[in-house]
């Protein structure tokens, strides 16, 4: 059905067959395709319909068990860690050409599985899972440690050593590309991994990884489990031999993971979680280019993005004009089946986020916000959800608190500069931040004074390998991307030696 206010495009018709066969199913361990110990399969959903796609196998305890055995085997004995980093860097650049020739099948099955539109995923988040991997596959021999002149007349050398067997857990949001924030710097150091897929999204992961082993890389290095959070994701989480943990996801479930490694082995932790990020609206700004900056920094990708742009707030001198144009760009948004061209918004990714967001919707209306536009479903079938806008909205409303994950834009207004500084300020996130004006000095002080891992100005969402990411407070700790992920991934072993009769100190 078409709904009030939205162009026609936003008709959900009968759901275009994916141009792609699900081939990979079954777990990945020790480079092997085999199936679950208990032999429990799970169904992974089309969010187009809610129909089947297919059935998983389902990783729990045991499977976790027997891929950490299998990586920690090509940790210790294998050839992955001691190989040279250019023999690795090889493997990686081969993977990356592999990418690129299965580009639009990768696409296509990372839409079925998601929902994300196919244009999107075949143009940009394919090319960047080789542009990712090729980034990392530069780093792989160039990473080395250093000599420190010392004191004493001793020869000192720090050696950055893999740590060894790495636990990854990664969400249903952007499946290939925290595939790629994760497994990239990882293997790039020598480590060997075990990565546990969102159960939301289990299938593009299998087939990347099929295609990793046919560039060469060796078997028990990448593991691939799918399964559930509290069974298959805690087991990883709490495994004695897991050297290392990186989680991306919900902060409830960060504090989890923590806990469980602190409990077991005391592994180091890096996490990516959520947000609630501000984008601020200054009244000397292009109006026109921040209305479409921020229209795509919070419904870019159905809104799910942990980093979207969630708080606009708006100068009270554009206020009205922008709330106006907001409104008119999230009626011009096409909403559709993400296989068909043009479509810039899918379904959510499954029934519980529909409803969690629906709610979030009720609770801004029950709050007093002013809905501008949208508000409801779209289509009796999927997870469809109009581009929906609220005005009004004040700090203390659950929807300018909460993450809502969907495509939800609430704007807020404010007087002046160390008012919405503040107020941006005032959350328990800190992820990332926008930043719309033209006076320098005002671009200067808000670049210094909001507490965001990232704070983009007069742009947002502008991602490259080489821009570390990663969140202040409750959003996370450590950094994704760019060099600093490397030192996630690396040990730090200083080797002292007596010189005895030195040329030179
Ligand atoms: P989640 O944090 O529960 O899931 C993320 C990953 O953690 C998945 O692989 C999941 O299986 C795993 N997991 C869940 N419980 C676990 C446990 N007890 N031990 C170990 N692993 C566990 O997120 P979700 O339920 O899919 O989504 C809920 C909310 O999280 C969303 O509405 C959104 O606000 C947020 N989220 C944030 C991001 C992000 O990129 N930061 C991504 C997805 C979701």
């Amino acid at each position: 059905g078409v709904l009030r206010g939205f162009s026609t495009a936003t008709a959900i018709e009968e759901p275009i067959q994916p141009p792609v066969q699900v081939n990979h199913t079954q777990l990945l361990i020790n480079g092997q395709f085999v199936d679950s110990a208990s032999g429990r399969t799970f169904p992974t959903l089309d969010p187009r319909t809610g129909e089947l796609i297919a059935h998983v196998a389902e990783g729990d305890v045991e499977d976790v068990n027997r891929a950490v055995v299998a990586a920690r085997k090509a940790f210790d004995e294998g050839p992955w860690p001691k190989m040279t980093g250019y023999q690795r860097s090889c493997i990686l650049y081969r993977f990356a050409d592999l990418i690129e020739k299965h580009n639009d099948e990768i696409a296509a099955l990372e839409t079925w599985d998601n929902g994300k539109p196919y244009e999107q995923a075949a143009k940009a988040e394919i090319p960047t899972l080789a542009r990712l991997m090729r980034y990392y596959a530069g780093w792989a021999d160039k990473i080395h440690g250093l000599i420190v002149p010392a004191d004493s007349p001793h020869h000192v050398q720090v050696l950055h050593e893999p740590i060894g067997v790495a636990g990854q857990i990664i969400p249903w949001n952007f499946p290939l590309l925290m595939f790629a924030w994760k497994v990239g710097p990882a293997l790039a150091c020598g480590n060997t991994i075990v990565l546990k897929t969102a159960e939301q999204t289990p299938l593009s992961a299998l087939l990347v990884s099929k295609l990793f082993h046919e560039a060469g890389l060796p078997d028990g290095v990448l593991n691939v489990i799918s399964g559930f959070g509290p069974t298959a994701g805690a087991a990883l989480a709490s495994h004695m031999d897991v050297d290392k943990l990186a989680f991306t996801g919900s902060t409830d479930t960060g504090k989890i993971v923590l806990e469980l490694a602190a409990r077991s082995n005391l592994k180091p932790v890096t996490l990516e979680l959520g947000g609630k990020s501000p984008i601020i609206i200054m009244d000397d700004a292009d109006i026109d280019q921040a209305v479409e900056v921020a229209h795509f920094a919070l419904f870019f990708n159905q809104g799910q993005c942990c980093c979207a742009g969630s708080r606009t707030f708006v100068h009270e001198r554009v206020y009205d004009e922008f709330v106006e144009k907001a409104k008119a760009r999230a009626l011009k948004r096409v909403v559709g089946d993400p296989f068909r061209k043009g479509v810039e918004q899918g379904p959510q990714i499954d029934e519980e986020q529909f409803s969690k967001i629906l709610h979030y919707i009720k609770s801004g209306v029950d709050s007093g916000a002013t809905l501008v536009t949208g508000g409801d479903r779209i289509g009796s079938k999927g997870y469809y959800i109009q581009p929906t806008v609220f005005s009004d909205v004040e700090d203390k409303m659950k929807i300018a608190k909460e993450e809502i994950f969907g495509p939800v834009q609430t704007i807020l207004k404010f007087k002046d500069v160390n008012e919405v500084i503040q107020r941006a300020n005032t959350t328990r996130y800190g992820l990332a931040a926008g930043v719309f004006t033209h006076n320098l000095n005002t671009a200067n002080t808000f670049m210094r004074a909001l507490r965001a891992g990232t704070v983009w100005i007069n742009c947002y969402d502008v991602f490259d390998a080489a821009i570390p990411f990663g969140g202040y407070k409750m959003s996370g700790n450590g950094r994704e991307k760019g060099i600093d992920s490397l030192k996630n991934y690396l040990q730090v072993k200083a080797v002292v030696t007596p010189l005895k009769n030195p040329a030179w100190l």
